[in-house]
């Protein structure tokens, strides 16, 4: 059984039906489904995404905001994102750290490794915020690097959506779901797990990514147990 996973949650997974902002009923949902892990001796780190704020492409968009500048206001929505997921996790009765790329002694602590792998291994759940901490990057990069970094057996990138199909499966009646996928396959212009640089460096570290539907209750946990018929694998 997988003893230490990472899941990354993107921003607008927490937004709801709203779309902007954050729903606190999906952040008490995302919390006991991961409380479920923490009682089964799973060790998580979590990611999150802050698309449901900002993200730096759409705020540099006309020109007025620099790209470099957006990004780092997107870097600070995730923060946001990261503090009420840990207010979330600890309401569920779990313990949580906060750790951000971008220093913030006031709201978490500094990104430290060795820091997070202690935490872990004491049963804490480790919340990454700030992305990667550098601009040009996604939070499925920052997912990546954080589940190569505390050593994650799994990533698993918690979607709106079951895994990963051969076409938009919103535009395309005959879009298939790929069960599993190589990493090379997961490159594909026509399929997009994640970014570029976020499954080259999954490529390179070996890192499995599993794509799930992260409303489906109890997905978290039958993944872990090594059901992996609620998603798709890229390897
Ligand atoms: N971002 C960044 N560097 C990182 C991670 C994120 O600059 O390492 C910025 C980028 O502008 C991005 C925004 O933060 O658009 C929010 O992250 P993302 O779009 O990945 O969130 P999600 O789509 O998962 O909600």
């Amino acid at each position: 059984m997988t003893k230490r996973v990472l899941v990354k949650f993107s921003g607008e997974a927490l937004a709801g039906e709203e779309g902007y902002g954050i729903d606190t009923q999906i952040l008490n949902f995302i919390a006991g489904e991961i409380k479920d892990l923490v009682d089964n001796g799973v060790e998580v780190g979590i990611v999150v995404g802050g698309g449901n704020i900002i993200r730096g492409v759409t705020a540099a968009a006309d020109g007025i905001i620099k790209r470099t500048s957006g990004d780092y206001m997107g870097m600070l929505a995730t923060v946001i994102n990261g503090v009420a997921i840990q207010e979330a996790l600890e309401h569920a009765g779990l313990e949580a750290r906060l750790q951000s790329a971008i220093d913030m002694q006031e709201i978490g602590e500094a990104f430290i490794v060795r820091r997070a792998r202690r935490h872990l291994e004491k049963g804490r759940v480790v919340v990454f915020a700030g992305g990667t901490g550098n601009p040009y990057f996604t939070t499925d990069t920052a997912a990546t690097l954080r589940a190569s970094e505390i050593e994650s057996d799994l990533l698993i990138k918690a979607t709106k959506v079951d895994g990963v199909y051969d076409k938009d499966p919103n535009k395309f009646d005959d879009a298939v779901k790929l069960d599993t996928l190589s990493y090379d396959q997961a490159l594909a212009d026509n399929i997009k797990v994640m970014d570029d640089t976020s499954i080259a460096l999954a490529k390179e570290n070996g890192l499995p990514i599993v794509v799930c539907n992260m409303f489906e209750k109890g997905n978290l946990l039958r993944i872990i147990k090594g059901d992996m018929s609620l998603c798709s694998v890229v390897k």
